[in-house]
C-alpha cells in the first residue's frame, strides 16, 4: 500500500465523510451530467449495507437476549449456590427494571422526535420526483402485526422481513436462556461470536463509507440541480438535522434530566459532569460499544455506581437502548415521507413508533447502524429502502449527537436504577 494511500486511511473517518460530502457535491455541482461515472459507488455502498441487516439484527438480537445469562453471573447478586434462588430473583427484579426503564425512556425519545417533527415539517414542499413512481403499499395495522409471525423464518431472512426477524431471534435468544447448560452456552457462544463477525463487516462496509457518501451526494447534487431545485433541498436536509439535533436536545436535557431529578433524586448537572469523557467519547467515535468501558468507569469512580448494577444495565444498554437512535430513525422516517408527499395516517404513525423501538433495540452499537435498521420502519409503513438516500448524506453527523444520547440515557438508566436498589449515590443516603 503506498504511503499516501495509508495516509489518507489514516484520517478519522469523520472527517473522511466531510471531505466526500464537499467534494461530492462540488462534482454534481460542476459537473452535473457526468455524475454518472461515481454515482455508482453509492449504490454499491447502499448494496452492501442492505447485505448486512439482515444477518446483523438476528445475530445483535440473539447474542443481545441470550447474553443476559452471562451478566447474572457478574455480580455479587449471583453469589454462592445456597443463594441461587434469592440471585435469580434479585436478577429477575434488576432485568425487569431495567428494561421497563429502556422501553419507557425510548418512546419518551420516540414521542418527542414525533411531535417536532410534525410541528416543523421539515420535508414539506421538496420535489419528490424520485420516489414519486415507486409503488407505495399500505397495509391494515392488523395485517402487519399478524405477519410479524413469520410462516417461514428463511424466508422471512431472504426477503428482509425485519419484524419477523426481530420476533424470531427473541424467540431463540430466551429459549437459549433456558436451554440445559452446555448445549445453551454452545449457542450462545456461537451468536455472540457470529455477532462478533457482523460487527466487524459492518465495520469493513463502513470504512467504504466515503467513497460511496461521495457517489451519493454527486448524484443528489446534480439531479436536484438539473431539476432547478437544489438550494429547496438543502434547506430542507438542513431543517431535518436541526430538528434532530433539537428533538436530542429537549430529550437528553429535560425528559431525562426530569426523571434524573424526580425520579431518583439525582443532581443531573453532577451526574452529567461525571458522565463528561464518556459523552465526548461517544460523541467522537459515534459508537456505544467502543464508549462502553468508559462509560462503565465514568459511572463506577466518577458517580459511585456499584458494579453489581452498572455491569448488568450498561452492557445491554450499550445494544438494546438506544434513545437517540430511536428518536432519529423515526424523526428520518416522517421526513423522508414528507420530502416524498406521503400523508401518514395516525396508525401508520403507530407503526413508525413501534418499529423505531424495535429497529433501535436491534441496531448494533457501531458507527451508522441506525442507517442500517431504519430500514425495518421503512418497509413497515412501505416507504421504498432506497428513499435513505435522502437522508444518508448527513446521517455521519447524525450520529455524533444521537450516540451521546445514547451513552447518556445508559448512564441516567444505571443511576437511577442504583438509585432503586438503595445505594447512596451524588451523596444521596443509601437505604
Ligand atoms: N452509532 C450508534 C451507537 O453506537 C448507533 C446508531 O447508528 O444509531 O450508539
Amino acid at each position: 500500500m503506498s504511503r499516501a494511500l495509508r495516509a489518507l486511511i489514516s484520517i478519522p473517518l469523520h472527517w473522511q465523510i466531510l471531505a466526500a460530502l464537499i467534494l461530492g457535491a462540488l462534482y454534481g455541482f460542476l459537473l452535473p451530467q457526468e455524475a454518472g461515472y461515481i454515482t455508482w459507488a453509492g449504490d454499491l455502498f447502499l448494496r452492501a449495507l442492505r447485505m448486512i441487516v439482515a444477518p446483523l439484527i438476528l445475530c445483535s438480537i440473539i447474542s443481545g437476549v441470550a447474553g443476559l445469562k452471562n451478566m447474572g453471573s457478574t455480580g455479587p447478586a449471583s453469589g454462592d449456590s445456597s443463594q441461587s434462588s434469592g440471585a435469580a430473583g434479585a436478577l429477575g427484579r434488576l432485568g425487569l427494571k431495567t428494561l421497563t426503564y429502556y422501553a419507557i425512556t425510548s418512546l419518551l425519545a420516540i414521542t418527542t422526535g414525533l411531535i417536532l417533527v410534525n410541528l416543523i415539517q421539515p420535508g414539506a414542499g421538496m420535489e419528490p420526483p424520485a420516489l414519486q413512481d415507486s409503488s407505495i403499499e399500505v397495509k391494515p395495522l392488523g395485517q402487519t402485526l399478524l405477519e410479524i409471525v413469520p410462516r417461514n423464518v428463511f424466508q422471512a431472512l431472504m426477503q428482509d422481513d425485519m419484524l419477523s426477524i426481530i420476533f424470531f431471534a427473541f424467540l431463540a435468544g430466551a429459549a437459549m436462556l433456558r436451554m440445559e447448560h452446555e448445549k445453551g452456552d454452545t449457542l450462545i457462544r456461537f451468536f455472540q461470536s457470529a455477532f462478533e463477525l457482523m460487527m466487524r463487516i459492518t465495520d469493513w462496509i463502513v470504512r467504504f463509507a466515503p467513497l460511496g457518501i461521495l457517489g451519493i451526494v454527486a448524484g443528489v447534487v446534480s439531479e436536484k440541480y438539473l431539476e432547478g431545485n437544489l438550494l429547496e433541498s438543502v434547506r430542507s436536509v438542513g431543517t431535518y438535522m436541526a430538528v434532530v439535533i433539537i428533538a436530542l436536545f429537549v430529550h437528553a436535557f429535560i425528559t431525562l434530566f426530569a426523571i434524573l431529578r424526580f425520579y431518583g433524586g439525582i443532581n443531573p448537572l453532577r451526574h452529567l459532569k461525571a458522565m463528561g469523557s464518556a459523552l465526548l467519547m461517544a460523541f467522537s467515535t459515534s459508537s456505544s460499544s467502543a464508549t462502553l468501558p468508559l462509560t462503565m468507569e465514568c459511572c463506577e469512580k466518577q458517580g459511585g455506581i456499584s458494579n453489581r448494577t452498572t455491569s448488568f444495565v450498561l452492557p445491554l444498554g450499550a445494544t438494546v437502548n438506544m434513545d437517540g437512535t430511536a428518536l432519529y430513525e423515526c424523526v428520518a422516517t416522517l421526513f423522508i415521507a414528507q420530502a416524498s408527499g406521503i400523508e401518514l395516517s395516525l396508525t401508520q404513525q403507530l407503526i413508525v413508533v413501534f418499529t423505531a423501538l424495535l429497529a433501535s433495540v436491534g441496531a448494533a452499537g457501531i458507527p451508522m447502524a441506525g442507517l442500517v435498521t431504519i430500514t425495518i420502519i421503512l418497509s413497515a409503513v412501505g416507504l421504498p429502502a432506497e428513499s435513505i438516500g435522502l437522508i444518508i448524506t448527513v446521517d455521519r453527523i447524525l450520529d455524533m449527537f444521537r450516540t451521546a444520547v445514547n451513552v447518556w440515557s445508559d448512564s441516567c438508566g444505571a443511576a437511577v436504577i442504583a438509585r432503586s436498589e438503595g445505594e447512596g449515590i451524588y451523596g444521596t443516603s443509601a437505604g
